[in-house]
């Protein structure tokens, strides 16, 4: 057995690992990095990086079939589904470098690819090297749930992690799980040429305003997605080429593919956590505010911590512990100012509580302004008016923002800076954006929260009259 005593052990080479192993090494520190399976873990292998090429490739698609309003003729597209995969993966290949095993050596990471168990509060093995570190940070990420349905072990089905490996067209993909993943991959199928059943037990996109979640749920219903909402699963049947989902109210739904996207658990059971004193909850590791487990030597970030599952949490996180592992700086993370996206078009993105949640914490000091997408020229221009902007304004300063519309996820950034700096609307309102970008919306809802008190007010009348009458 090889031992390695280091400053900070990292175990998982994901987007949290990465991010804490760079920063850290950078700065000065001895760091070890394990990795059991691929480097770049979930976004880069099996999530963000693939959906969003696939995704690519449906618009593509889309745009063929729908150009003839643009003055451009509908096209049939010719769709090779296989090529498409082809190019998803020509576009991990292309990130890959940057989170690859030589890259991190060459910062001067020490990079062990195997899986790391705990064997004592402060001892970590991977394969034949035990490790002792002046503290671990666990970046182990998350896997696909699959619940114990009746029957799912007697048909073939996809995740998130095998999804990428088809190369055949679905006929018709049955999708159990109506959030974020099984949205995204519901239209970019449909738009390759698959039918859609999405089958959900509650409601679809529930985690998301109801009022900007019906504005995506339109678009993909108008696209020929079937959305079976509540619609709980009961059993499973069928084989290869035919799979048919029974749900509790009796409805059945047969598809050739069934890809189940009901939500993710988190990757401790290989970490033997009982040895280091480390307690989990239902969702993940137990952490404090500072990201600590229950073993003040030991953090976890990322999804294995079980609250915001997203890669630039993972990021922020790693920003977080970076300051308090290197320099004993007490350091906090907070999930006011954190946004997220689901990149189906129109997209939906949201920074800070919900309208629904921010009236429950604020009352009546809430004030909700909105703008349609309708309204905005370029949006006008593109035929890509669906949509609008809410923003949640408590004394004059943003508290949140929800958009569901064209380019929602590069819109949601302005929001992010704003609340995450605690800014007020009269900042927004004084930035100039330029004629005609869909990014006009972020102005214009500012505008929306001042019109009132200028247009609508007696005394701003009053003092303009006088003006008018006083000043030669
Ligand atoms: C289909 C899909 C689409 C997504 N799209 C987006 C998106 O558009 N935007 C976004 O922000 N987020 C998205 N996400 C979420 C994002 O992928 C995750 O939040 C992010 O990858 C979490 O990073 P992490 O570092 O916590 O874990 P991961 O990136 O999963 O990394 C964990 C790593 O740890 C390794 N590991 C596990 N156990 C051990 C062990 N015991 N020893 C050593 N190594 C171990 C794993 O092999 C893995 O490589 C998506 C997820 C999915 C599934």
């Amino acid at each position: 057995m090889k031992r390695i005593k280091t400053d900070l052990l990292v175990i998982g080479a994901g987007s949290g690992g990465l991010s804490v192993a760079a920063g850290a090494v950078q700065m000065g520190a001895k760091v070890v990095l394990l990795e059991g399976h691929k480097m770049g873990g979930d976004c880069l292998n099996y999530g963000c990086v693939p959906s969003k090429a696939l995704i690519a490739s449906g618009k593509m698609a889309y745009g063929q079939e729908h150009s003839a309003e643009y003055g451009v003729a509908n096209a049939a597209p010719q769709i090779d589904y296989a090529a498409a995969k082809d190019h998803v993966n020509r576009v991990i290949g292309q990130i890959e470098p940057v989170d690859s095993q030589e890259r991190f050596e060459g910062l001067g990471v020490h990079v062990i690819r195997e899986f790391g168990h705990f064997i004592s509060d402060k001892e970590v093995q991977a394969g034949d090297t035990v490790i002792t570190a002046r503290r671990v940070v666990i970046a182990t990420g998350s896997s696909p749930f699959v619940p114990p349905i009746d029957g799912i072990d007697t048909v073939p089905y996809l995740t998130n992690e095998t999804l990428w490996e088809l190369r055949e067209r679905p006929e018709h993909l049955l999708i159990i799980g109506g959030g974020p993943i099984g949205m995204e991959m519901a239209q970019a199928h449909r738009r390759l040429g698959s039918k859609v059943t999405v089958i959900e037990g509650a409601k679809a996109l529930g985690k998301d305003d109801p009022e900007m979640a019906d504005v995506v749920l339109t678009k993909l219903g108008s696209e020929g997605i079937e959305i079976a909402e509540g619609a709980l699963v009961d059993r499973i049947e069928g084989g290869d080429g035919t799979v048919t989902v029974h749900s509790k109210d009796g409805r059945r739904f047969t598809g050739s593919h069934l890809l189940v996207a009901v939500g993710r658990k988190s990757n401790t059971d290989k970490l033997n956590l009982e040895a280091a004193r480390i307690e989990t909850t239902r969702t993940g590791i137990n952490v404090d505010d500072s990201l600590r487990t229950t073993n003040r030597r030991v953090y976890a970030i990322g999804d294995v911590a079980g609250g915001l599952q997203f890669t630039h949490v993972a990021g922020y996180h790693a920003g977080v512990i970076i300051r308090s592992l290197l320099f004993a700086l007490p350091s906090k993370a907070k999930t006011a100012h954190i946004p997220w996206a689901t990149y189906t078009d129109p997209e939906l993105a949201q920074v800070g509580p919900t309208e629904a949640q921010a009236r429950e914490t604020y009352g009546n000091r809430l004030e909700v302004v909105r703008f349609h997408y309708n309204h905005n020229d370029r949006a006008i221009a593109e035929r890509k008016t669906e949509g609008l902007i809410k923003v949640m304004v408590v004394k004059g300063r943003p508290v949140a923002a929800s958009i569901a519309g064209h380019q929602a996820g590069e819109l949601i950034n302005l929001w992010s800076l704003v609340i995450a700096n605690k800014m007020k609307m009269s900042q927004v309102a004084a930035m100039v954006s330029p004629y005609p970008t869909i990014g006009e919306v972020n102005k214009r809802a500012a505008g929306a929260y001042f019109s009132p008190r200028l247009f609508e007010s007696n005394t701003v009348k009053r003092v303009v009259g006088l003006v008018q009458r006083l000043i030669p």
